[in-house]
Formats: C-alpha cells, sequence, structure tokens
C-alpha cells in the first residue's frame, strides 16, 4: 500500500517542537492551539491570559501595555516583511552575480 499524502508529507516536513513555552502542553492537537502556536509560540490559552495580564498593566493614565504589545507585533510583521523582500533582492543580485 502506498502512503497517504499526509503520512507522505509528515516524512518530509521537518519536526517541531510543538510544546506551548509556559504550560508545557502539546498544541497540535487543536486547531486553535495550532494556530496560536504558530504565531506566539503559546498555546491559545496561555496566550489569552498572557494579553489580558497585558491589559491589566497600566501605562501612564490610558494607555496599558497590551496596546504596546499589538503595536509591537504589527511592526514585527512589517520587519519579516521587509527580510522577505531583502532575502529576495539579495537571492536575485547573487543570481546575476553567477551569470557573468
Ligand atoms: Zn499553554
Amino acid at each position: 500500500m502506498y502512503p497517504s499524502f499526509d503520512l507522505t508529507k509528515e516524512l518530509f516536513m521537518p519536526q517541531y517542537d510543538h510544546t506551548c513555552k509556559k504550560c508545557k502542553k502539546n498544541c497540535d492537537s487543536k486547531s486553535y492551539d495550532k494556530d496560536t502556536y504558530k504565531r506566539m509560540g503559546r498555546c491559545y490559552h496561555c496566550q489569552m491570559h498572557f494579553e489580558e495580564d497585558l491589559k491589566f498593566m497600566k501605562i501612564g493614565k490610558w494607555g496599558n501595555k497590551w496596546q504596546f504589545w499589538v503595536k509591537l507585533q504589527q511592526l514585527r510583521r512589517w520587519e519579516s516583511i521587509d527580510r522577505e523582500v531583502e532575502q529576495f533582492v539579495f537571492n536575485g543580485s547573487l543570481k546575476m552575480c553567477s551569470s557573468r
């Protein structure tokens, strides 16, 4: 019998440690845990508590740490896009050099 598509994917995909960095729970079984883990390295519940905690940490009169955290995530997203573009440009110029 041929291996199913999923098994082939399993074999060729690199193995990652999918345990939440806070409660050490395995984040593979639930899809929402998996999604949150991919972004934050935490299970869904730990991430929720983390954000709740940030909301209670006040900065100044109107702000809290959560607002800053959200800003930081947005900045990080842009940073990773920048890096992708950089890599694209870098790889492109490498190809040009080797063809000479
Ligand atoms: Zn957790």
